[in-house]
């Protein structure tokens, strides 16, 4: 129940910087929800969301029997479905015992030594269909900010886990059938433009719940408030006018009728 030191450390970044308290997801979050619950197989009775957080997913969708689980307790308090505190990397669930198992959001938090455990965890209870989102092949310094107060360079949202549609379906070898989509098309970041306004302006991602998870200092500057962060935007958007890539990837596993 108590989790390793870097899933109890993300679960940690969660509860202090009161993510979970914003009242409601933006437009980006509400069409990632969409495109998710609709990955849902038809006449799913019964659906687990590991890494629930707030309950974003679980208020939203009509499943008769919907239980949430997460690590983080401060989310756990809005979920107005059954819910419980438990890390990922133990379900205390048996095995099979969901229609569906549903993980949005949660994987790129962990460790990638853990990964092969927690996919595992997810498809030990899953009966019939596994439902993945993640971002999608995310450049993690376009989502990182540096310290003032001591430098440390960090993910916005503590991410430590990258993915690809290949190298997430590895984690749910010989399932039946594979679904995989993208959601939310945005423009390509180039890699040069990102690395010359972090390494060279020293401008970075914003966010108001920032907060440095080596020495807790939570005043930051909003860097794309300044105008030569909106200059390099607006060169990349020059650059790369087509929005061909998207924020988020979704994988349904659907599991074979043997291993149920
Ligand atoms: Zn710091």
């Amino acid at each position: 129940m108590n989790g390793k030191p870097i899933e109890r450390e993300s679960a940690r970044l969660f509860d202090e910087t009161g993510v979970h308290e914003t009242p409601r997801s933006s437009v980006s979050e509400r069409a990632r929800i969409s495109a998710t619950l609709a990955l849902l197989p038809p006449a799913t009775r019964s659906l687990l969301d590991v890494g629930c957080g707030r309950g974003a997913l679980l208020h939203e969708t009509t499943v008769p029997f919907a239980v949430g689980t997460d690590l983080a307790r401060r989310g756990i308090r809005h979920v107005r479905r059954p819910a419980v505190i438990s890390s990922m990397l133990a379900l205390p669930f048996p095995d099979r015992s969901f229609d569906v198992v549903l993980c949005a959001e949660t994987l790129e938090h962990l460790d990638p030594v853990d990964l092969p455990r927690a996919t595992a965890e997810l498809r030990r209870v899953a009966a019939r269909a596994i439902v993945v989102t993640v971002p999608y092949a995310e450049d993690p310094l376009a989502w990182s900010h540096r310290c003032p107060a001591c430098g440390t360079v960090f993910h916005l949202h503590g991410h430590r886990s990258v993915f690809t549609p290949e190298r997430l379906t590895d984690f749910f070898p010989g399932a039946a059938r594979y679904e995989v989509r993208g959601a939310w098309p945005v423009r390509p970041m180039s890699p040069a433009l990102l690395r010359f306004r972090t390494g060279m302006l020293g401008l970075w991602k914003y966010t108001r719940h920032t907060r440095c998870p080596e020495c807790g200092n939570q005043a930051f500057e909003n860097h794309e408030r300044r105008l030569l962060y909106r200059a390099v935007d607006a060169l990349n958007d020059v650059l790369h006018p087509r929005r061909s890539r998207f924020r988020w990837l979704l994988l349904r596993v659907e599991l074979r009728p043997e291993t149920r």
